[in-house]
């Protein structure tokens, strides 16, 4: 029976056969999908001419489909971005590297004062860290990560004693440095292998003076203590 001429009842016609289209699909999803390989297999480009035509439609379904399905579409983010980080790191890096331009602009648009300042109170030697590299690098000079575990491990390995005196230090992070041993003034490198602690009273004696300038004042200081 085709389509009946009066508009009424063509509209009950069609409703009527989305209907039965819809329950057979659901019936028979293997059919339904070998017709729909078949029809693609006669269209071979109906894909890629379905997408280049309805580029905004299909942009569109997207946002739809993330606004409908929030929590799962951010679990499925969340999930990917797990299990691969070296490769989000490496493309981020990428993207901040080919886009200079919108990557500070972006940066200047997220930028939440108040967080950063939470952030800054919970981690103050990764905030202090990244001070560091950036003064570094803006002189020029070669700047490394240290991370609060390479801070740990440099106290250990001077068993927690300022390293230059051997005064033991407090376990108030406040209160002692973390001294350039070769100054960054004077081309000294922002990384582990130049980082020595330094109670607050050498560290400021030292000031920029480089290790062999240092030793000296040190042991005129022990001679005439002696
Ligand atoms: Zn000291």
């Amino acid at each position: 029976m085709g389509k009946p001429e009066d508009p009424e009842l063509a509209k009950g016609w069609l409703a009527h056969r989305a209907e039965q289209e819809r329950r057979y699909r659901a019936e028979h999803p293997e059919r339904h999908l070998e017709a729909h390989r078949r029809y693609r297999e006669r269209h071979p480009d109906a894909d890629r001419i379905y997408r280049e035509t309805h580029e905004e439609e299909i942009r569109e379904y997207g946002r739809r489909y993330f606004v409908d399905n929030k929590a799962r579409a951010l679990e499925n983010q969340r999930r990917y971005r797990a299990a691969n980080r070296d490769k989000v790191r490496a493309a981020k890096r990428k993207y901040r590297a080919e886009h200079p331009e919108k990557t500070a602009e972006e940066s200047r648009r997220y930028y939440d004062p108040a967080k950063a300042r939470r952030w800054r109170a919970k981690n103050p030697e990764k905030a202090a860290d990244i001070i560091h590299r950036r003064r570094v690098r803006l002189i020029g000079g070669d700047a490394r990560r240290v991370t609060p575990k390479d801070i740990a491990s440099i106290l250990r390995n001077y068993r927690n004693r300022c390293g230059y005196c051997g005064t033991p230090l407090s376990p108030v992070r406040r209160e002692w440095h973390l001294d350039h041993a070769i100054p960054l003034k004077r081309g000294g490198r922002h990384a582990i292998g130049n980082l020595v602690p330094a109670c607050k009273s050498c560290n400021h004696q030292k000031s920029t003076r480089l290790p062999i300038e240092w030793r000296r004042v040190l042991l005129r200081r022990s001679s005439a203590a002696a």
